[in-house]
C-alpha cells in the first residue's frame, strides 16, 4: 500500500459518463499526490455504448454517431486528448433529412415554415401551424411531448412528426417521453415567446449559421481510445462491481468478483438497472427507485454495398419512420454521406435502427431475423437489388434511457435519498441527458460541484 495516499476516489463504469468523470477528477487532482483515482469497469474494452469498428474501409459505429457544436466541453476535451487534427464536420447535405411513409421518402423542409407545403400533414395540421402563435394554454410540469405537440399544433403534428423524432433520439414513445426533462430548451422557448414558432425563429437568428454535426475522422471510438490511453494507469477493465456497502466511518466498501476495494468518495456512471443491483444493500429504496428506470432496446445493422445497387438513395443524412407505420424498423442512416471516411468510394454504410419502445418484441429476435428485416428495409425503401459487402451488427437490449413519466416522478426521489450518502455521487446518462454533450457536462459539472464532506 502506498502510504502517501491518504484519499481514494473510485468512478465506476467505463462509458463516456465514466472516463469523463476520470479525465475531470484527474484535472482536478493534478496537484494532489495524496489523491488516488480509480475506474472500474466490467467489460474487457472501456466505451460503454460508444466503439467504432472498422471492416476493410467501412466504419460502424456501435452507439454515437456524432454530437452537435452545442457544448464547448466536447470540442475542449477533444483538444485535451490531442484530437483537434480528427474532428470533422458533417457533409452539407446531412441537414437534408426524410420522413418514410409507405415505403416512400419525403424530405422535411429546412426551416418550420417550409412545413405549410409538406404533404404528409392535412390543412388542418397547416393550419394550426399558422395558429400556433396565439395559443394560450399552459402545459402541466409533466407533460409529454406528445401532449405537447398535440397542445401547441395538432395530433397529426405529434402523430407525423414528433412521433419519429422521439424515436430517433431515444428509441422512446412521444406518449411518454417528458417534454422539460428531454427538450429542457423547447419548454424554455415557449416559456420565453409564449409561441414555439416564434422561439424557434429567435434562436434561429440568435445562433446565427445555427447548429452542426461532428465527429472524430476515424470515428467515434477515437475519443473513447485517447481517454484509455492516457487514463490506463488508473483503469482497472474487467472489474464487475456487485456491491456497494457504506462503512460506519463513512467510507464505500466496493465489491468486484475479484477484490474488495475501500472509496473515500465514488463517482456511480453505469446504467440504472445495474447501479440499483449494487446499491440493494447500502439503501433499498434508491435501489428500487433505479430499477424502474426504464431501457429501450436497440439493434443496429450496417450495411456496406455498393452505391450503384440502389434505385433510390437519395442525398442526406437518412429516414426515419412514425410508429403508425408497424415497422420493427425505426429508421435508416446513410454513415458514409453524414461523415467522410464511413466507408470506400463507390460504396455505402447503411446504418439501420431497429426496436426502441414501440417495438419490445425485438428483444425476441434473433441475429439473424434482425439482419433480415434490415434487409428488407433496404429492398423495400430503397430499391437495393444487391448484396452487401459487410454486415456489422450490435444489438443492446438497454440502450437508451427512457426520460419518461416514471423517470420524471422517480428522479428527485433518488436525489433526495443521496444526500444520505455524502461522497456518493451518481453521473450517467439517466441522470443529466442522454446525449454525448450531457454525459460530459454531467460529469464536468459533477466533480467540479463535489466537495470532501468529512465524517
Ligand atoms: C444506438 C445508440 C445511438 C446513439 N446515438 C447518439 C448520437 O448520435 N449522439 C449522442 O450524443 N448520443 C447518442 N447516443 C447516446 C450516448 O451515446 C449514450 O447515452 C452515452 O454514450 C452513454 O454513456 P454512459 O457512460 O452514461 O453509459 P454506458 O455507455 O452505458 O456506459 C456504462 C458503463 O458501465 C459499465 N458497467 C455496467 N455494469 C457494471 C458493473 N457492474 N461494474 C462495472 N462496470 C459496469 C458498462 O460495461 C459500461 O461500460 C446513442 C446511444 C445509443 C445506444
Amino acid at each position: 500500500m502506498n502510504e502517501s495516499i491518504r484519499k481514494r476516489i473510485f468512478v465506476i463504469g467505463g462509458g463516456i459518463s465514466g472516463l469523463a468523470a476520470l479525465h475531470y477528477l484527474k484535472l482536478r487532482y493534478q496537484k494532489c499526490p495524496e489523491v488516488e483515482i480509480v475506474l472500474l469497469e466490467k467489460r474487457s474494452v472501456p466505451g460503454g455504448v460508444i466503439g467504432t469498428e472498422m471492416i476493410s474501409d467501412a466504419r460502424f459505429e456501435t452507439g454515437s454517431n456524432g454530437f452537435l457544436n452545442t457544448q464547448p466541453l466536447t470540442f475542449q476535451l477533444i483538444e485535451e486528448l490531442g484530437l483537434k487534427d480528427q474532428l470533422i464536420e458533417a457533409f452539407p447535405d446531412n441537414k437534408v433529412r426524410f420522413l418514410c411513409v409507405k415505403n416512400k421518402l419525403y424530405p422535411l423542409p429546412a426551416n418550420p415554415l417550409g412545413l405549410l407545403s409538406f404533404p404528409l400533414l392535412s390543412a388542418a395540421d397547416k393550419l394550426a401551424l399558422l395558429k400556433e402563435s396565439f395559443v394560450k394554454s399552459k402545459g402541466r410540469e409533466n407533460e409529454t411531448v406528445h401532449e405537447f405537440v398535440s397542445r401547441r399544433l395538432s395530433p397529426g403534428w405529434a402523430k407525423m412528426l414528433a412521433d419519429p423524432m422521439i424515436s430517433g433520439i431515444y428509441a422512446g414513445d412521444a406518449r411518454e417521453i417528458v417534454l422539460r426533462d428531454a427538450f429542457p430548451t423547447l419548454a424554455e422557448l415557449e416559456a420565453e415567446h409564449g409561441s414555439l414558432l416564434k422561439g424557434l425563429m429567435a434562436a434561429r437568428k440568435k445562433g446565427g449559421g445555427g447548429k452542426s454535426l461532428y465527429s472524430l475522422s476515424e470515428g467515434m471510438g477515437s475519443i473513447i481510445h485517447a481517454l484509455y490511453q492516457k487514463y490506463q494507469a488508473h483503469i482497472r477493465l474487467n472489474q464487475d462491481v456487485d456491491d456497494i456497502r457504506k462503512e460506519a466511518n463513512g467510507q464505500y466498501l466496493i465489491r468486484t468478483d475479484e477484490q474488495l476495494y475501500t472509496a473515500d468518495q465514488v463517482f456511480l456512471t453505469v446504467p440504472a438497472y445495474a447501479a440499483s443491483d449494487m446499491l440493494r444493500a447500502m439503501d433499498t429504496r434508491i435501489s428500487d427507485l433505479l430499477d424502474q428506470i426504464q431501457y429501450a432496446p436497440v439493434a443496429l445493422v450496417g450495411l456496406v454495398c455498393a452505391k450503384e445497387e440502389f434505385v433510390n438513395l437519395p442525398a442526406g443524412f437518412g429516414y426515419l419512420k412514425p410508429s403508425a407505420e408497424k415497422s420493427p424498423v425505426m429508421g435508416v442512416l446513410f454513415e458514409d454521406q453524414i461523415f467522410e471516411n464511413r466507408a470506400a468510394t463507390r460504396q455505402c454504410l447503411l446504418r439501420i435502427m431497429i426496436g426502441g419502445m414501440h417495438n419490445l418484441q425485438i428483444l425476441k429476435y434473433s441475429k439473424e431475423e434482425l439482419i433480415a428485416a434490415a434487409r428488407k428495409e433496404v429492398i423495400q425503401v430503397l430499391g437495393f437489388k444487391g448484396e452487401p459487402f459487410h454486415i456489422f451488427f450490435q444489438a443492446w437490449s438497454n440502450a437508451i434511457p427512457q426520460y419518461d413519466l416514471y423517470r420524471h416522478r422517480i428522479r428527485p426521489q433518488i436525489a433526495e435519498g443521496l444526500v444520505q450518502h455524502p461522497n456518493f455521487h451518481i453521473t450517467a446518462n439517466y441522470w443529466n441527458g442522454v446525449c454525448v454533450n450531457d454525459c460530459l457536462r454531467s460529469a464536468h459539472q459533477t466533480v467540479a460541484d463535489s466537495q470532501w464532506i468529512l465524517n
